[in-house]
């Protein structure tokens, strides 16, 4: 059976759900209609992180849209014949922030540093006036905090929610909000910051060579430890495991 923009394929990746669709932003307008759900953006790093974590494998288990966002993972999936396109989220989210100006939909952006939050927001009334945002907050609460932010953002009843906190928290937070229902839920790691302009995203000559890993490790060479679980990757893929 082929895989359409609105019924996307499952598979799974070393165990890990992936969904095979020709158009990610189709298929994430698709699951908003169907009443929404949370949307991951999976690469190689983090499939290996969702196979050492179970937190975090039950929330990508649990997710209605788990598109591929990384050369490992399309690699890995064309090893099993399926032919798709690499969907970096950051992409995605921009087109949905797009889309949601034009349909009015209602936004929540959650997560960054509290200047980044400050800056996107302003930028995005400036970039996009019609955009409905309905509640933004910045990922440096104290603990105590969480609880009152989840009610006020339920009571915002957003139509589209970006999360900003990393992975696995964003993942993980996203699916633990007592109550959440309808609307788009979608974790986008550093994505407020390369909007806000404070971190750049690779060359595109780098994504075409498919060696945007490295860029990464040029500008937070502190991740170094966490890329460790790339190869680990290619090879767990190549042995077939
Ligand atoms: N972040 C946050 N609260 C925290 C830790 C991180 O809001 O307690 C934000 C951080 O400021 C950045 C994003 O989460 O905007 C994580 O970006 P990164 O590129 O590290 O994402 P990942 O690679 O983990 O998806």
């Amino acid at each position: 059976m082929a895989a359409t923009a609105t019924e996307p394929l499952q598979t799974r990746v070393l165990g890990v759900q992936v969904s095979v669709c020709p158009d990610v932003f189709e298929a994430a307008l698709a699951l908003q209609q169907r009443g929404g759900g949370q949307i991951v953006t999976l690469n190689a790093e983090m499939t290996m992180a969702a196979i050492a974590d179970p937190s975090l494998g039950a929330a990508i288990e649990a997710a209605q849209l788990v598109i591929p966002d990384g050369a490992g993972v399309v690699w890995a999936l064309a090893r099993q014949g399926y032919r798709v396109r690499r969907s970096p989220g950051i992409e995605l989210a921009r087109e949905l922030l797009g889309h949601a100006a034009q349909r009015g939909w209602r936004v929540a952006l959650i997560g960054s540093s509290p200047q980044v939050m400050t800056q996107l927001g302003a930028q995005l009334r400036q970039q996009l006036p019609a955009l409905q945002l309905v509640f933004c907050a910045h990922g440096y609460q104290p603990a105590e905090a969480w609880a009152g932010l989840e009610h006020q953002l339920l009571a915002a009843r957003p139509d589209l929610v970006l999360v900003a906190l990393g992975v696995p928290r964003q993942e993980t937070w996203i699916q633990s909000i007592p109550g959440r229902r309808g609307g788009l839920w979608m974790g986008v790691g550093g994505s407020f910051d390369v909007w806000a302009g404070t971190k750049k995203r690779a060359p595109a000559w780098m994504g075409a060579m498919q060696i945007e890993w490295l860029y990464r490790l040029l500008q937070e060479p502190s991740r170094w430890r966490r890329m460790l679980s790339l190869p680990q990757f290619a090879w767990a893929v190549w042995r077939g495991a």
